[in-house]
């Protein structure tokens, strides 16, 4: 290139760089005003509904057209095909797998550790035959013994360990979530932002988070929580009362959730709200009730 040439080639391009922090401004308001407000994706975990069989239960799923299922981690291998056949033709997927598995990541004892991370690895190859968006898990409960030190080395190891867990995740097509509880269930992770920066920390796109409305009492605003999170981190939610975890609705008042839903409609959160709670009324009618609700609260939001 003769040096005339290259000046020309290179100022065309200066002048490019000058223009690109305003077309970049012109393309983010375009975005916010063309932003899609996701549907709510809702998904039951297997105790939900009612019905004696799988089948039972997903047809009254689908009369509610709840679109996410969420099956327990526990024999999860040897439950691949019966799952399978039974979504076969529904217009419902496995939205995130729950624990199941043994021992736990931050055990002080090796036997303990070493079970957790065969166990858990079988149920995240099983996820990702399933398509499921994760395996939900809990770093360590409160009651969970020997257990690390709540020290900067345990976090740096944690980071490490679910680096590796992350990466296998991948592997298989799938992830796995860290669940926050709150400082009575498990002092480790108690904020959806905690969960978040872990996440981060741990380098692995297999390693996200998740927020449950029935943990998230220690959060100050359920709106930052999700937030904190974005759509980078955040793979999942559940959803319970929030007096005394049973179906949305049957606390009264104590039940909006339109300050969370906010955050994921502005935030475009298009994976699962799964139900993980108790009734205390005849399924029949709770069931429905909350749905229509959560449905209500959606649009509100
Ligand atoms: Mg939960």
């Amino acid at each position: 290139m003769k040096r005339r040439q290259f000046m020309q080639t290179t100022l065309a391009g200066m002048a490019g760089m000058a223009v690109t922090p305003m077309a970049f401004a012109s393309c983010a308001a375009n975005k916010k005003e063309n932003i899609v407000v996701p549907d709510l994706n809702l998904s039951f975990q297997e105790g939900i509904p009612p019905g004696d069989s799988l089948s039972e239960k997903l047809d009254f799923m689908e009369s509610l057209g709840i679109v996410g299922f969420e099956p327990g981690g526990r024999g999860l291998a040897g439950r691949v095909n019966e799952i399978q056949d039974a979504l076969k033709n529904r217009n419902i997927k496995v939205s995130a797998i729950c624990a199941g598995f043994d021992g736990f990541i931050l055990a002080e004892d090796p036997e303990v550790k070493a079970n957790f991370d065969s166990s858990i690895r079988d149920i995240v190859a099983a996820a990702g035959e399933l398509g499921s968006t994760g395996v939900i898990f809990v770093p360590a409960f409160n009651g969970q013994k020997p257990c690390l030190p709540h020290t900067i080395e345990t976090r740096e190891y944690l980071c490490e360990q679910l680096h590796e867990l992350g990466e296998y995740a991948v592997k298989c097509g799938t992830t796995v979530i860290l669940e926050p509880l709150n400082r009575r269930e498990c002092f480790y992770v108690r904020l959806v932002s905690d969960a978040a920066a872990i996440a981060r920390d741990s380098h692995s796109e297999g390693v996200k988070c998740m927020g449950d409305f029935w943990h998230m009492q220690e959060e100050t605003s359920d709106y930052a929580a999700f937030m904190s999170a974005g759509t980078k981190y955040l793979q999942h939610v559940h959803i319970a009362s929030r007096g005394r975890r049973s179906m949305p609705g049957e606390d009264g008042e104590k039940d909006d959730y339109r300050d969370g839903f906010r955050a994921l409609k502005e935030m475009g959160y298009d994976k699962y709200v799964t139900f993980e709670c108790g009734s205390q009324g005849d399924r029949r009618e709770t069931v429905p009730a909350a749905v229509e609700l959560l449905r209500a609260q959606w649009q509100e939001a």
